[in-house]
């Protein structure tokens, strides 16, 4: 119990986390959330949680000012901490603590979702470090304000070159409903998604939307997230 370890994949990503004040009314109040936001301090912090296989890993905060997934990241992070878990898990909580402290959706004015195939930024060190890892999965988490796109809770996935991608966004939707946006090949209708670049590797992997208006937190948004995260790890029964 009680067993994880912090690794900072990233310096230049670093920011103060507390100067979120929306953030950080929202974040639960645990040791592992102080050693979170001291570690952001220095860069991009990843947490490692259980050993073996299978190995997952689940990020959020590629948008910085998508704050839902990255609370609900912290709430299932708390619980993973307390469980013996058959597995691996991954998680890095606060992809760009930076862009996180600004909320801002850019860092240094890129779209880190559309930047994973391009070498030195934030979203291709994650794409390396899941490949170094030889993860086998990999679920990216984010929300969508209302009316823009997706605008809907929804979990993004590919049947090709990784067709478990699929599989894992029908296991999400049982538990969750979340609609199903499925494209035929992972990167033919925008380059650079974190989610697209892992499944034309051979990690399997899903992007998951919930809905709520950027810089905040609307009501039930991060519960939400946190069902998705769930049913993700319930695909892989990381949980005893
Ligand atoms: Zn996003």
């Amino acid at each position: 119990m009680g067993s994880f370890n912090i690794k900072i994949i990233s310096t230049e990503t670093a920011g103060d986390l507390q100067k979120n004040k929306t953030l950080l009314s929202k974040l639960p109040t645990s040791s592992l959330t102080d050693e979170l936001l001291s570690h952001a301090l220095e860069g991009t912090p990843m947490i490692k949680f259980g050993n073996g296989s299978p190995k997952i890993m689940l990020t959020s905060g590629i948008h910085g000012n998508e704050l839902s997934p990255q609370i609900a990241s912290l709430i299932v992070a708390q619980t993973l901490e307390e469980l013996i878990l058959r597995g691996t898990v991954f998680m890095i909580p606060f992809a760009i603590p930076y862009a996180t402290m600004e909320s801002s959706r850019r860092f240094k004015g890129v779209d880190m979702n559309r930047s994973a195939s391009k070498k030195g930024y934030l979203s291709n060190k994650i794409l390396k470090t899941a490949q170094n890892l030889k993860l086998d999965s990999l679920a990216d988490f984010h929300s969508t304000k209302p009316h823009s796109n997706p605008g809907v809770e929804s979990i993004f996935c590919s049947e090709k070159p990784s067709p478990q991608s699929k599989k894992i966004a029908e296991h999400i939707n049982k538990a969750t409903q979340s609609k199903i946006i499925c494209h035929k090949k992972a990167g033919n209708l925008y380059q650079g998604a974190l989610e697209d670049e892992c499944n034309l590797i051979n990690i399997p992997a899903v992007t998951c939307e919930v809905v709520s208006q950027n810089s905040r937190v609307d009501q039930g948004s991060q519960e939400r997230s946190c069902l998705q995260m769930k049913a993700y790890l319930d695909y892989f029964g990381i949980v005893i």
